[in-house]
C-alpha cells in the first residue's frame, strides 16, 4: 500500500449546455422544494433534540431548506463519551485501513455526490457555482488526498539506530480527543477540521457553523458512507458558547482545531488558560484565524494585473473569503488608470440569485453579518476621511445583498483600513510616489493581522525591498497575483499574529500537531 503524491482535482466550469451544469441545476431545484432534516450524529447514531434551527437561502431568506437539530449539554456530554469510547480501536487500526476510508470520501466527493454537494453549498452559503465547486468538491477532496499522503510521509521518518539498540518513534494520537470548530465559509475547512486530527488516529467532535450547517452534514454523510466508524467524528451542531463550556472545558480535551474570528479564538484560548491544570494533558490548539488583507502596488505595477487582482481578491464570494483582499495602497501616479478600470469592470459586476450562472457576486452569509458591514457603509457616509467611490447600496428586501464597494481613504489608519469586515468591501489609500517606505512601514503595522497579502511591481529591486519590508506582514504572500485562490499541495495556507497559529492547512506541519509521538529504544 503506497500513497502516490496526489494531482489536484481539476476543477469543472459548468459551462452552458454541459451534464454537470444540467446535474447541478436539476439538484439545485430539487433541494430547493425537499426541505431536510439534519440530525445530531453521535456514536453512529443519529439523535433527535426537542431544539430546531432553520437552515435559509441567504439570497432568499423566505426560503427554508430544512431544520437541523441542536445539541445541548447533554448530547456533547455523550459525544465526547463516544469519542473516547471508539478511540483505542481506531488509533489502533492499521494506518492503509484509516487513509482507505479518507480516499474513498474524497472519490464519492468528486464523482456521485459531486451535485449534490455543489449545491447545498451554493444554497445554503450562497456561493455560485464556481465558488462551490472550488470549495466544497476541489479543495475538500484536495485536503483528503494530499493529507493522507502527508500522514504516510510522516510516519515514516524513523530515528538512526546504532550497533545493539532499536530505536523507534511511534505516531500516537493525542491523549484525549480533538474539538472541531469550523467557520461559515469555506465547508473544505470543516470536512478538513475535522478530518485532518482523525486521519492521525485521534477521535473528534465536530461543531459546524450554525450558517453552514447543511453543507457539512452532507461532508459527514459521505465519511460514514465511506466507511467511517462509528463515533470516530461526531457532529454536533451546537451554540457556540455551549460547546465552550461543556467540551472546551472537559479534563480530556487533547486537542482545538479551530477556524473563525479573531475573538472567538481569544476566547478560546483564555478559557483553556484558565482550565490548564484541569486537562489530562496540554491541549494542542492550533487556530486560523481573521485578517485584513492588503494589496500593495508599487509604481511600476502592471494596471490590468492590478486592477483584476483587487476586483476578483476584493469581491468574490462577497468578500468572506479570510483572504479576501480588504485593503490597497496605490501609488499617485497609478491612481488614476487604477480609478478607471475600477470603475469600468465593477460597473459589470452582476448581483443576485446563485441560480443565474452569470452572476459573480451573490448574497453575504446572513442578517448578523449584512447589518455588520452595512454599520460600517454607514460609517464612512457619516465621515470627513473617507468616501464610497463606487457601489455602497444594501438591500435586504429578498436576500442579504451588499454591492461590491470602493472606499477610498484619506488618512492611511482610517477603520475600514485596519478592521476586518467581512463582505464585499475594498479600502484604498493613495499615497505619494516618493513615500513608499513610510507606507510600507505603515502596512506593515497598522492592523494586528497577518494572514494573506499582495505585493505588484516589475521591477525587480522593487520586488525584493517590499517582500522584506513585509516578511511577517502575511503568512501567504502573492508577487504580482491575487490574495486568495490558495491550492491545497502548491500554497500551504495560513497566518500569524491575529491571523492564527500558522500550522498550514493542507500540510504535513497540520497533521504532525494532531500526533504525539513515543519514541522507544529498544536494547538487545
Ligand atoms: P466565527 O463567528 O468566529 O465562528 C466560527 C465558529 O466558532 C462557528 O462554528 C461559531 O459557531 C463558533 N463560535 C462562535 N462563538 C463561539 C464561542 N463563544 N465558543 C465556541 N465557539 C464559538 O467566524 P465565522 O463568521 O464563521 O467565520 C468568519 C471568520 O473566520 C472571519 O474572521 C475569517 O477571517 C475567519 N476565517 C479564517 C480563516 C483562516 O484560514 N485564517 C479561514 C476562514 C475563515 P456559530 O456559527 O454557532 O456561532
Amino acid at each position: 500500500f503506497q500513497i502516490k503524491l496526489p494531482e489536484n482535482e481539476p476543477i469543472k466550469e459548468y459551462l452552458p449546455g454541459s451534464p454537470e451544469r444540467i446535474a447541478l441545476k436539476a439538484e439545485l431545484e430539487r433541494q430547493l422544494v425537499n426541505p431536510i432534516e439534519v440530525p445530531i450524529i453521535i456514536g453512529g447514531k443519529e439523535i433527535r433534540t426537542g431544539n430546531k434551527e432553520k437552515m435559509i437561502c441567504p439570497h432568499d431568506h423566505q426560503k427554508v431548506l430544512g431544520e437541523y437539530y441542536v445539541a445541548g449539554e447533554k448530547e456533547l456530554l455523550m459525544a465526547i463519551e463516544a469519542a473516547e469510547a471508539a478511540k483505542a480501536e481506531w488509533e489502533n487500526m492499521p494506518w492503509e485501513h484509516r487513509a482507505t476510508i479518507f480516499l474513498k470520501a474524497a472519490d464519492l466527493l468528486t464523482g456521485k455526490y459531486r451535485a449534490k454537494m455543489s449545491a447545498s453549498c451554493m444554497l445554503g452559503q450562497s456561493k455560485n457555482a464556481f465558488q462551490a465547486e472550488i470549495d466544497v468538491i476541489c479543495e475538500l477532496a484536495d485536503f483528503l488526498r494530499f493529507n493522507t499522503y502527508y500522514v504516510q510521509e510522516i510516519y515514516k521518518q524513523q530515528p538512526n539506530n546504532s550497533s545493539g539498540i532499536w530505536n523507534r518513534v511511534e505516531y500516537r494520537a493525542l491523549d484525549g480527543f480533538v474539538a472541531a470548530i469550523t467557520p461559515f465559509n469555506f465547508t473544505a475547512i470543516g470536512g478538513n477540521l475535522a478530518t485532518c486530527p482523525a486521519m492521525a488516529g485521534n477521535t473528534v467532535l465536530w461543531k459546524p457553523s450554525s450558517t453552514s450547517v447543511l453543507s457539512n452534514y452532507y461532508v459527514m454523510q459521505i465519511l460514514i458512507e465511506a466507511g467511517l466508524p462509528a463515533g470516530v467524528i461526531n457532529f454536533v451542531p451546537c451554540r457556540g458558547v455551549d460547546f465552550g463550556k461543556v467540551v472546551v472545558n472537559h479534563p480530556k480535551m487533547a486537542g482545538f482545531h479551530f477556524t473563525g474570528s479573531t475573538d472567538v479564538f481569544n476566547q478560546i484560548w483564555n478559557q483553556v488558560g484558565g482550565n490548564i491544570s484541569n486537562y489530562v494533558t496540554y491541549p494542542r490548539l492550533v487556530g486560523e484565524t481573521g485578517g485584513k488583507d492588503f494589496i500593495f502596488a508599487h509604481e511600476s505595477a502592471d494596471v490590468e494585473a492590478l486592477t483584476c487582482s483587487i476586483i476578483l481578491g476584493a469581491f468574490e464570494y462577497q468578500g468572506q473569503k479570510c483572504s479576501a483582499a480588504s485593503r490597497a495602497y496605490i501609488p499617485e501616479s497609478l491612481w488614476g488608470d487604477v480609478k478607471k478600470r475600477l470603475e469600468e469592470e465593477i460597473g459589470k459586476l452582476k448581483m443576485g440569485d446563485v441560480r443565474d450562472f452569470t452572476n459573480l457576486v451573490n448574497a453575504v452569509i446572513d442578517h448578523k453579518s449584512f447589518n455588520n458591514i452595512k454599520g460600517y457603509l454607514d460609517y464612512v457616509k457619516e465621515s470627513s476621511d473617507a468616501e464610497i467611490i463606487i457601489g455602497g447600496k444594501c438591500d435586504d428586501s429578498v436576500g442579504y445583498f451588499v454591492e461590491p464597494t470602493i472606499i477610498l481613504a484619506k488618512t492611511p489608519k482610517f477603520k475600514t483600513m485596519v478592521e476586518e469586515i467581512f463582505g464585499p468591501v475594498l479600502t484604498i489609500y493613495v499615497y505619494p510616489n516618493d513615500q513608499l517606505d513610510e507606507t510600507l512601514e505603515l502596512c506593515d503595522t497598522s492592523t494586528s493581522y497577518a494572514l494573506t497579502g499582495s505585493i505588484f511591481a516589475k521591477d525587480r529591486a522593487a520586488i525584493i525591498k517590499m517582500s522584506r519590508a513585509l516578511d511577517h506582514a502575511a503568512g501567504n504572500f502573492y508577487i504580482n497575483d491575487k490574495p486568495t485562490g490558495a491550492v491545497v499541495g502548491q500554497q500551504p495556507f495560513g497566518g500569524s499574529r491575529g491571523s492564527g497559529t500558522n500550522d498550514k492547512a493542507g500540510s504535513a506541519i497540520n497533521l504532525y500537531r494532531w500526533m504525539s509521538q513515543r519514541t522507544i529504544k529498544e536494547t538487545f
